[in-house]
């Protein structure tokens, strides 16, 4: 018989998340790295060029597209290589957390949302720095940074966002304008009747609009 949520939730404390964990670090690292990455990037900027600005808006289209393919695709499909991201989010994210309950408990269940650690490294070395080196190589250092900074930026967006819609009810991250309304199209996602078919964007719904994957009640 399939467990409970609070079974799950139980063993899932008890078994994934180790005792040294400490939720407000992890995220502490997370958010201080990113923003390290973010503010060096911009501290290198030289006369930037209104061209070279738009690294901006095309970077942040390209995350949403790749937070829509990787979210709609290998996490919630199995491919050959990649089963522990389907593990770690249908396994794990979307049975710890159901519409009927959608909050933390406590810091320790922090584990159960942020990324871990070691996924800025490879985020970073995979996606950010490479493509980065190429661009300043080919194009101008200015877009390097840009394009580097940008998709920092998007990737902890997508964490301090996703981390809100898990917030508490009485939360006062819940208030900041907008929150509120992206929340209810992830709440949707985690209902186990539309997981597979909508709202694959956690931060902003553009994809899914252009998609046709956009679910509103
Ligand atoms: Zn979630
Ligand atoms: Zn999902």
């Amino acid at each position: 018989m399939a467990r409970s949520t609070s079974e799950f939730r139980q063993a899932f404390r008890q078994e994934v998340i180790p005792s040294w964990y400490r939720g407000w670090v992890h995220f502490g690292f997370t958010s201080l790295s990113c923003l390290l990455i973010v503010g060096f990037c911009l501290s290198r900027l030289e006369e930037v060029s209104l061209l070279e600005w738009m690294t901006v808006p095309v970077t942040f289209l390209y995350a949403n597209l790749a937070e829509y393919l990787g979210h709609r695709f290998p996490m919630h499909h199995r491919f050959r290589g990649l089963g522990i991201l389907h593990r770690r989010h249908v396994g794990q994210h979307h049975r710890f957390f159901v519409p009927a309950t959608m909050a933390f408990d406590s810091p320790r269940d922090f584990k159960a949302v942020l990324f871990p650690s070691i996924m800025i490294v490879f985020f970073f070395g995979v996606f950010g720095l490479p493509v980065g080196l190429l661009l300043s190589w080919l194009v101008s250092a200015n877009t390097g940074y840009l394009y580097v900074a940008t998709a920092i930026a998007y990737f902890l967006n997508y964490e301090w966002l996703h981390f809100a819609y898990h917030c508490p009810d009485q939360s006062w991250i819940r208030r900041i304008p907008g929150v509120d309304m992206l929340r209810r199209l992830h709440l949707d996602h985690h209902d186990p009747e539309l997981m597979q078919k909508y709202n694959f964007n956690i931060t902003y719904p553009i994809c899914d609009s252009l998609f046709g994957t956009r679910f509103r009640r």
